[in-house]
């Protein structure tokens, strides 16, 4: 257990202790084959730490845990008000360890420390605490067939859920899938982004504290094609719930077909963000720069294809200009000023990079940023100035693919029809947004737009009580609300003969 951890001292001076094994049966196990990951300060490039890495039976160790647990009486017979209990302890625990996870988060990440306080530990501890609301409210229904029979449900957990998540929001993207999970009686095998693990190790020692019982949860580092796929394709695990890229996405489909999983994908996206003539401009700009240019625009619901009506074009591409330079300021994370850090590795910010000589090849006309920002990190560091490219036309690669950064295309349109239209000229069909100040415009597009989720008048004010996903290629099922709650349970049908013989 000693060499599982290791004292750190945080860029922000905060002094903790960093597990670094891989948690399974509420205990810091090494690797099988000894293998590890380090993670990156992506604001320098210096290593943080190394973590052990999980093998293939490192991830059939922990679904073994987590079989058991499901099983047990300790967890399986304790009855949704004693879970909800956990999980409001999980809370407090959350609360009061909320300055280290930040800290950590914006370490691993990059993510301004300002909003991983403020923002992600509040999305996190909201989460659980509405999820952990739910655990004793999960019922089934009678249903009224003839007098000569009883048919009822029951709402079963799923069983073992194999949840695989992203580096762009390391601890919400835990939060979002464990709170449901674990409200409706599942036992959990998570892994998490090898980029960022960080903070999820942190956070697995508040769940032993919390008084979950063993196996109840299990947390992997592990690299994708390796532990993931060993998930994805594992017997034992009934369900994947997957964040990340359509491709990975895809692939974890093909995975899981294996053995029938049930599945929940959330993957990219190419939000667009409409604006009419008859918006409230000054509204409008504020949103999209919200809407694009938080997290260093590394957000799946990223409304990252403005399309503005002709009569505004102008004025809008000029005010948001103006306000890109006024808010984005590209910084140190740990400073109160910084809105952008840098992007989290220095994969994302070559692949951001390529799309700006993408864009520039193609003929757009970059306004602003489109290169890397060295004022910050001596040189180093993965910081990229925000980026806005106009006279973007559908065809283009930069309006078309996911970029993941602080880059964004903007375009005009003339009618309603045609801005609808290029909306949804595409495979993707998570986000989007739309600002007008007519009502019956605004639920119109919101009708016909191809999306899990439209915005009237703002971008990106997810909320974890309203569900959250996408159409198309943007993924399979719902997280959040009523919706994600659904997708950790099974309906068992039970049919009563009520004393009729045949
Ligand atoms: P990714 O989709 O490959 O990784 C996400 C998670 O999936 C990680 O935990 C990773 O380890 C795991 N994974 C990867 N390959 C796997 C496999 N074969 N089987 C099982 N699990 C696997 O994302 P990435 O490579 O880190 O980023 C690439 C792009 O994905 C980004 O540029 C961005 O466009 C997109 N992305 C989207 C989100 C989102 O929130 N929707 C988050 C991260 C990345």
């Amino acid at each position: 257990m000693a060499d599982l951890s290791v004292e750190l001292t945080a860029p922000n001076g905060v002094k903790y202790t960093q597990p670094t094994g891989l948690f399974i049966n509420n205990e810091w196990v090494k690797s099988s084959d000894g293998e590890t990951i380090t993670s990156i300060n992506p604001t320098n490039e210096s290593e943080i730490t190394s973590v052990q890495a999980a093998s293939p039976d490192d991830v059939d160790k922990a679904v073994a845990a987590a079989a058991k647990a499901f099983k047990d009486p300790s967890w399986r017979d304790i009855g949704g008000t004693a879970r909800g209990d956990l999980m409001f302890k999980l809370v407090e625990l959350i609360e009061k360890n909320k300055e280290v996870l930040a800290t950590i988060e914006t370490w691993d990440n990059g993510k301004p420390y300002s909003v991983a306080l403020n923002e992600d530990l509040s999305e996190v501890s909201g989460a659980i605490k509405y999820y952990a609301g739910y655990a004793d409210k999960i019922h089934g229904q009678v249903i009224e067939t003839t007098p000569a029979k009883l048919a009822y449900t029951l709402r079963e957990p799923v069983g073992v859920c194999g949840q695989i998540i992203p580096w762009n929001y390391p601890l919400a993207m835990a939060a979002w899938k464990l709170g449901p999970a674990l409200a409706a009686g599942n036992t959990v095998v998570m892994k998490s982004a090898e980029q960022t693990p960080l903070s999820i190790l942190f956070f697995a020692n508040l769940i032993k504290e919390a008084g979950f019982p063993p196996g109840v949860v299990n947390i992997l580092n592990g690299l994708g094609r390796k532990a993931g796929a060993a998930m994805a394709q594992h017997p034992d695990i009934a369900k994947i719930a997957f964040t990340g890229s359509t491709a990975t996405g895809r692939e974890i489909m093909k995975m899981a077909a294996g053995t029938m999983k049930n599945i929940t994908l959330e993957t990219g996206g190419k939000s667009p963000l409409l604006v009419f003539d008859d918006a409230d401009l000054e509204q409008a700009v504020k949103w999209a720069h919200i809407g694009i240019m938080s997290n260093m625009g590394q957000i799946c619901t990223a409304t990252s294809r403005v399309l503005v009506q002709a009569g505004v074009y102008e004025k809008f591409v000029e005010e948001f200009k103006k306000t890109v330079k006024e808010v984005s300021v590209v910084g140190d994370p740990f400073a109160e000023s910084t809105f952008q850090g840098p992007q989290v590795t220095k994969t994302q910010y070559e692949r951001v990079l390529s799309f700006v000589e993408s864009g520039k090849s193609e003929g757009a006309t970059l306004i602003s940023g489109g290169e890397p920002f060295t004022k910050v990190g001596g040189g180093k560091g993965f910081f990229i100035s925000p980026t806005i490219f106009t006279d973007v036309k559908d065809n283009m690669k930069i309006f078309r693919e996911e970029v993941f950064g602080p880059f964004v295309v903007i375009s005009s349109f003339e009618t309603e029809e045609e801005a609808v239209k290029r909306a949804n000229d595409t495979t993707y069909g998570l986000g989007s947004a739309v600002f007008t100040r007519d009502i019956s415009k605004a639920h119109r597009v919101a009708r016909d737009i191809e999306a899990g989720m439209v915005w009237i008048n703002s971008s990106n004010d997810s909320d974890f009580r309203i569900p959250f996903g996408g159409v198309k290629q943007s993924g399979i099922g719902r997280e959040l609300g009523e919706a994600g709650l659904e997708a950790y349970t099974n309906k068992k049908a039970v049919h009563v003969n009520l004393g009729t013989m045949l």
